[in-house]
């Protein structure tokens, strides 16, 4: 067979990609968030801590604890805060913060921001290098200093009315220090970690790609072989539950392919055998009879009708068989007496005065099935009975109603069969003593076919025996209401 080199990516490969990729994903992400947008996210997380401080203090503002609130936002956040009134007298103040411009505004200066803010609806938000700072004019001061210190001021300045009617003014102000030199820090932290992610992903997705791949792999040259007629060959599972089940089901399939290929074998074997051995006899007979004229008895012509008959059961089951297991037949199910119609299969042995066939049954039982072919399968069980029964040539039939179940069994007096042969005889052309001389009889076929018209039925069967002193083949099926009590337990408008 050719073998395909292109195609889809093999699994290793896409594992290994996929790997890689989630990698670099998550390595870039890292990079992304925190040298990129750290500044960003920093300076946002400030702002909102200003405006969250001060929103806090202007719900406290008619409460005394209000200076214990400044000062602990003071320690936690690093916020200054002034609370003025109009005239931007200090009503409370807390100081975090080395030179805090808010703390050295004067009264008036603190007024002019209370108008700044009034005048801006209320609340008014401010952030400035420390460097240039507009307070040149308003604040005034040493620049120099200033100018060396790169960080960001923030203030942020609130009206709120207390409880007596007053407007105060809520003022803080914070510092966003620069993170340049944190970025610094950790861009070569991450380049670290970058690279050991790297070496270690890849080393991973190699050596997951690999395991995982491998049993794969090794699944594909296994069922090449199996293509190629080893019927021997072993799947293995590799540790992962699909693969496992993958590898279950292959060697059920090449046990069952093996199965197969026996049967064919011995098919063709058995039915060669079959064949021959009837038309060599039947052959034999008719130009003994025709050569010599003294040979023309009623005995030999038996023999030759006996032989053909054969012949014709042999094609008959073959036929009925193969459709069977072809799956063509289709059942012809409806409610009859099973009963009555065993006890007629009886009536057609009762020329064969030398066998003692009786059959128990205390009532009429009545089932819905394919009559045809349960009476085959009662046939064929009573015929096998008769081939293997003792010396005393009797059959006993008997029928047995349990828990909704109809059960016909079929006991002779034979020789038995040996408990390790009891599973192997329903399989097609077995026999179990192939030197026996009543064996060979039997074409093989009998109880596959019984089988497979019971297992279409969803019916069950089996077999009992002791060597020496008997064999019961039994079959069970549903029981069903009679036709008559049907009727009888519809109401009475419906039946009018
Ligand atoms: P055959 O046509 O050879 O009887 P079957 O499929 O009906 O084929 O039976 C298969 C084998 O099972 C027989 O060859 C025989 O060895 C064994 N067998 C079947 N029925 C009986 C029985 N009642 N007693 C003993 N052996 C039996």
């Amino acid at each position: 067979m050719k073998r395909k080199v292109h195609g889809p990516v093999s699994v290793k490969w896409r594992i290994f990609g996929s790997f890689a990729l989630f990698t670099g994903v998550i390595l870039l992400l890292l990079w992304v968030f925190q040298v990129v947008f750290l500044d960003a996210f920093y300076k946002a997380i400030k702002v909102n801590e200003i405006k969250a401080s001060s929103y806090e203090i202007c719900g406290n503002i008619n409460f005394a604890s209000l200076q214990d609130e400044l000062q602990r936002i003071a320690i936690d956040n690093q916020i200054c805060s002034i609370v003025c009134d109009g005239e931007g007298n200090r009503l409370y103040s807390e100081n975090a913060l080395p030179n805090c411009v808010i703390h050295r505004l004067s009264s008036w200066e603190l007024a002019m921001v209370y108008t700044v803010t009034a005048q801006n609806g209320g609340s008014y938000f401010e952030r400035f290098p420390q460097q240039i700072r507009p307070q040149i004019t308003i604040f005034g001061d040493d620049v120099a200093i200033r100018e060396e210190d790169p960080s960001e001021i923030m203030i942020f300045a609130q009206i709120v009315t207390r409880s007596d009617g007053k407007q105060l003014m809520v003022l803080m102000n914070s510092v966003i220090s620069p993170v340049g030199a944190t970025v610094e820090t950790l861009r070569y932290q991450l380049l670290t970690v970058s690279l050991i992610m790297v070496v270690m992903g890849l080393s991973l997705a190699f050596i997951l790609s690999r395991k995982i791949g491998r049993p794969v792999s090794l699944l594909n040259a296994a069922a090449k072989s199996l293509a190629e007629g080893n019927y021997d060959v072993r799947f293995d599972g590799g540790g992962y539950r699909e693969i496992s089940e993958l590898s279950d089901t292959l060697n059920y399939a090449a046990q069952e392919l093996s199965k197969t290929e026996k049967l064919q074998r011995d098919l063709v074997a058995n039915i060669s055998h079959d064949l021959r051995t009837p038309l060599t006899l039947i052959t034999g007979y008719a130009e003994v009879m025709r050569d010599l004229p003294d040979e023309n008895t009623p005995e030999n012509i038996q023999i030759i009708i006996d032989e053909a008959t054969r012949l014709s059961t042999l094609v008959n089951d073959v036929l009925d068989l193969s459709k069977l297991q072809a799956g063509v037949v289709s059942l012809e199910k409806r409610v009859y007496n099973l009963t009555a119609s065993v006890r007629g299969i009886l009536t057609r042995y009762s020329k064969m005065t030398d066998y003692h066939i009786v059959f128990y049954a205390s009532e009429d039982v009545y089932i819905c099935a394919d009559e045809l072919k349960i009476s085959q399968v009662v046939y064929n069980l009573v015929n096998n009975a008769m081939t293997y029964t003792g010396n005393d040539k009797s059959v006993i039939l008997r029928q047995r109603v349990e828990e909704g179940k109809v059960r016909i069994s079929v006991s002779d007096t034979g020789e038995g069969i040996p408990q390790d042969k009891l599973n192997d005889i329903w399989e097609r052309y077995y026999k179990v003593d192939k030197a026996h001389k009543r064996a060979q009889v039997g074409t093989g076929l009998g109880l596959a076919i019984v089988k497979m018209i019971l297992d279409l039925h969803g019916g069950a069967y089996g077999v009992q025996s002791r060597e020496g002193i008997g064999s019961t083949f039994w079959f069970e099926m549903d029981a069903v209401a009679s036709p008559t009590e049907k009727e009888k337990s519809l109401p009475e408008a419906s039946l009018s």
